[in-house]
């Protein structure tokens, strides 16, 4: 007989947030225990828990995605999988509400990662209908990005401004003269893992950027001992595939609060990094800024 285990599900709101922002990941963990208590399964809870950061309008994900440098263009990304086999991913989508969403019906696909133009066509004919709000957060997060972009202080650790003008390829010319993200993993009662993440990418970025957060092993993964979802830099991370890093010292029987440090500690601390996991018997959230998270078990 299979043991009962106690259903967790763990939140984060983005490596680089703030924790006055715990309430909307605590919000979203206790829908996806909600989820889990009304027979859905890990993968369904980690879905809505990351469908409710999204649209919670404060993360950089679904409704609070972060503008491209154009001031109008939303790219966002996001992916799902579970420990019995589904694994469904999105890039570079635009005008949708909710990616994670796309990233669970492309489960259903012979794929497991559409991208751009073809991900967006295969939204609407999923029946995703299109969403193209931008916020006034938004507009204000943008022309502060605007602002720091025309300074000399890197608005990327360890790239000069000058680069984003220097390879533009917006449509529009660039209005200035020289990144948070959400996921939550999931362990139900019977043992199963799911993982599930969404982010309107990093900011500043040029057209087209992918980080992390919809590549397999390296922004999320999940298998039959747990279930990791990572936030940061996309460009550092996937050198590490972080995810299935820590994925694998987690199954090799390391604590998850341990893995979860080693694998933060990976980085160099100037690069912002958060990794959230959950295993047969813990579960353990980390970062070395400060992030948003929460953790509610049944
Ligand atoms: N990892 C995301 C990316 O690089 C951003 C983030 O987690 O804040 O796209």
């Amino acid at each position: 007989m299979t043991r009962q285990l106690q259903a967790t599900v763990v939140t984060h709101g983005g490596a680089g947030g703030s924790r006055d922002q715990d309430d909307g990941c605590r919000f979203a963990a206790n829908t996806g225990l909600d989820r889990l208590a009304g027979g859905g399964s890990a993968l369904d809870a980690a879905v809505s828990a990351v469908v409710a950061l999204e649209d919670d309008g404060r993360y950089n994900a679904g409704s609070g995605s972060v503008l491209c440098l154009d001031g109008r263009t939303i790219e966002m990304d996001a992916a799902v999988m579970d420990s019995q086999g589904a694994l469904g991913a999105v890039a570079c989508i635009q005008r949708v509400k909710n990616p994670v969403l796309v990233a669970q019906a492309i489960t259903r696909t012979p794929h497991w990662l559409l991208a751009g133009e073809g991900a967006e066509r295969f939204a609407r004919t999923a029946g995703f209908a299109i969403h193209h709000a931008i916020s006034e957060r938004q507009r204000a997060k943008h022309a502060r990005l605007m602002a720091t972009l025309g300074g000399s202080e890197p608005a990327t650790p360890g790239v000069a401004n000058r680069a984003f003008k220097d390879y533009w390829n917006y449509d529009t010319p660039p209005a200035f003269t020289p990144c948070d993200t959400v996921g939550a993993v999931v362990r139900d009662a019977a043992g199963n893992f799911a993982v599930a993440g969404s982010t309107g990418g990093s900011a500043p970025s040029l057209l087209g950027r992918v980080g992390d957060t919809p590549i397999i092993g390296s922004g999320f993964y999940a298998g039959a001992e747990g279930a990791v979802a990572v936030t940061g830099i996309g460009e550092h991370i996937v050198r590490h595939l972080l995810a299935h890093t820590v994925y694998a010292w987690i199954a090799g029987g390391m604590g998850v609060d341990e893995a979860v440090r080693r694998g933060v500690d990976l980085l160099p601390q100037e690069i912002d990094v958060g990794v959230i996991a959950v295993g047969r018997e813990d579960a353990a959230m980390h970062s070395n800024r400060e992030m948003p998270c929460a953790e509610a078990r049944a």
